[in-house]
């Protein structure tokens, strides 16, 4: 089943690979602790990650393990609750009526888990969450996405604050994941058309709880090495490369779920990136005889659409020429000539693009926007599409963007809401009437839990720092500007995502004089901690960062403001925990939703925030 190989674990504790390839283990706090405690400084040195853990961990310790009785108690509660959850069956008990009904899910991006890298930012974390959520439901949900052997960057800040770029590559050997093979235990591939060749794709799969996830790779013999490089990084290349990656994952995913004989009842594209799904599945149709027409109201009749985009420019669009090129072959095969194919992707006030956005909303019967507010937006953003109906009556809903409550909240606060909401709190967390008990919590057990988390941050932030400065030698004035002057008895503002225009992440230094007063206030002083990417062609987005980095080295800012290199799930999971207070200062009407907040506010720290997104 994978690289691991289980004869090496004693029989009497061999469940231990089949746990350390299910990411269940990361959001089950027993399970965290039973890698942890067979060896907590390997634990550590290999970063979280339980596939290394036990790679790497001598023999003789894995025959204690089995032999301790303290660790075998745990052990056996531990894999008792584990294949409970985990069973074949969707024992959806709160929607029964959903049981039977397969979900796919399509995002060209998952967060997951840090060891398997392969997001950017919000749009990944929330389609990680909805996987752990669905499994945790028991609704039967499939992920479909892309192994990127690359993932997105890994940050660092040179002495005059400008972001520099560093890929790393993935060790798969390392990673939680597994080929899918076929039943003569060969790789399962699928084929995809790309213009006049065919790309060739192998799958792997990563198991979230019940959920599989099923990430595309083209890195494969029979490929042409530009197309071996299609799979390597997300969000790498130039619009061609990128449509080529959306044909891939929209038509390859289809292929996939082919292959695999799933028979989804709901398909679910996450943004527009994954849009040709919808064209293959109506192709499908087409090819069994139906007209396009009838093929497209079946298609829309089982596909959801979410859109996060709240600007015009924000959409994802192609030339049509690159359109053109790529899919006259395939128009055809759809039942259209090529000016109603392209009218799937245009609007009547801007034909000169293919917007994946308007081929999303067009063969959808579902379409959301990511908050109340944004649903509105959306609404009178693509007014034009429904020309004949009033704005308000315009079919675009929303439903809110939400985070996956066991990953985020940190244990110490979980202890609290158990002791003081209900013992069964985490699964009746969506009840108003549960929460009204938090202020049964007394304020010095509160207080307590908040400072803990804070040191941990801090202390994370400044060994980071530490390391910086004694293993790449950084200026000292950088380790300053990384945190290094960081005081727990100091209010603590967070600003940390990603740095792009209308976040506005410097909007806080707009009278620098007067925040250098507050942050020096002998008697109330204030700290900020800055954390977050700017995408690698966002000129903008890196200019704020130095603007931030060049305050929080200048000696009159007293050590008090610091930026956190790298900003990933791991460093946002210590910041929205031990920050006092989370920032939030988009441009109204820009913040489609944002969850940072609601992982902050989940773990009891206030927000200051603009009206927008989910905030509103
Ligand atoms: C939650 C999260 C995000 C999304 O946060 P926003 O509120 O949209 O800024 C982005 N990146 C990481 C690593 C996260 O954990």
């Amino acid at each position: 089943m994978n690289s691991l190989s289980a004869s090496k674990l004693p029989r009497r504790i061999e469940g231990l690979s089949e746990l350390a390839y299910n990411l269940w283990w990361s959001w089950h706090i027993e399970a965290r602790e039973l890698f942890k405690v067979i060896d907590r400084p390997l634990w550590k040195a290999v970063g979280h990650n339980p596939v290394r853990l036990l790679q790497q961990i001598p023999h003789h310790r894995l025959v204690a393990a089995a032999q301790n009785a303290t660790f075998l108690d745990r052990y056996d509660s531990v894999m008792t609750d584990f294949r409970g959850d985990t069973a074949g069956t969707w024992p959806c008990t709160e929607y029964p009526q959903l049981a039977q009904h397969v979900i796919a899910y399509f995002s060209l991006e998952f967060a997951v888990h840090t060891s398997i890298p392969l997001y950017a930012g919000g749009l990944g974390v929330l389609a990680g969450d909805y996987c752990k959520e669905a499994s945790d439901l028991g609704l039967p949900m499939v992920g479909i996405g892309f192994m990127y052997p690359q993932g997105y960057f890994h940050q660092r800040i040179s002495a005059d604050g400008w972001q520099e770029e560093v890929y790393e590559q993935l060790n798969f050997h390392e990673a939680p994941i597994s080929p899918v093979l076929t039943a003569q235990g060969r790789p399962m591939k699928v084929e995809v058309p790309l213009n006049a060749r065919t790309v060739h794709i192998a799958m792997w799969q990563v198991n979230v709880g019940r959920v599989k996830l099923y990430l595309l790779d083209t890195d494969i013999e029979e490929n042409s090495p530009s197309d071996r490089q299609l799979s390597a990084r997300l969000y790498g290349g130039d619009r061609e490369v990128r449509l080529q990656q959306e044909i891939v994952l929209g038509i390859g995913g289809v292929w996939v779920l082919r292959a695999l004989n799933i028979e989804p009842d709901v398909w679910h594209a996450n943004e527009g990136h994954t849009a040709f799904m919808m064209l293959e599945r109506t192709r499908g149709l087409v090819e069994k005889g139906m007209s396009f027409g009838e093929a497209a109201d079946r298609v829309r009749a089982t596909t959801v659409f979410t859109t996060h985009t709240p600007i015009p420019a924000g959409n994802d669009v192609f030339s049509l020429d690159l359109i053109e090129k790529y899919f006259h072959r395939y128009w055809g095969s759809l039942g259209v000539d090529r000016k109603a194919f392209l009218q799937l992707g245009m609007q009547e006030s801007d034909s000169s693009v293919f917007n994946m956005t308007v081929l999303g909303l067009r063969m959808a019967g579902q379409r959301n926007g990511v908050s109340q507010l944004h649903g509105g937006v959306c609404r009178r953003m693509w007014h034009s599409l429904w020309p004949d109906i009033e704005e308000k009556d315009v079919p675009i809903g929303s439903v809110t963007n939400g985070i996956h409550v066991p990953t985020w909240v940190a244990p110490q606060m979980g202890g609290l809401y158990k002791k003081y909401l209900a013992d069964d709190w985490l699964k009746r967390h969506d009840d108003p009437a549960l929460w009204e008990r938090v202020l049964d919590i007394p304020d010095e057990e509160i207080w307590a839990v908040r400072r803990w988390l804070k040191d941990r941050l801090l202390s994370v932030v400044k060994d980071r720092a530490r390391r910086r400065w004694c293993e790449d030698r950084v200026a000292p004035v950088q380790a300053l500007a990384m945190g290094a002057l960081l005081n727990t008895g100091v209010l603590t503002l967070g600003f940390c995502r990603r740095f792009t225009d209308y976040k506005r992440g410097a909007l806080i230094l707009h009278d620098v004089n007067r925040l250098r007063r507050m942050l020096q206030n002998d008697l109330q002083p204030v700290q900020i901690i800055f954390s977050g990417k700017a995408h690698p062609d966002d000129e903008r987005g890196k200019q704020l960062i130095q603007e931030i980095y060049n305050v929080a080295k200048d000696p009159q800012t007293g050590g008090r403001i610091a930026f956190v290199e790298d900003y990933d799930m791991r460093m946002g999971r210590y910041l929205v925990r031990g920050v006092d207070v989370w920032l939030n200062t988009p441009r109204p009407l820009q913040e489609a939703s944002g969850t940072s907040g609601q992982k902050a506010a989940l773990n009891g720290v206030p927000q200051l925030s603009v009206l927008d997104g989910w905030w509103y």
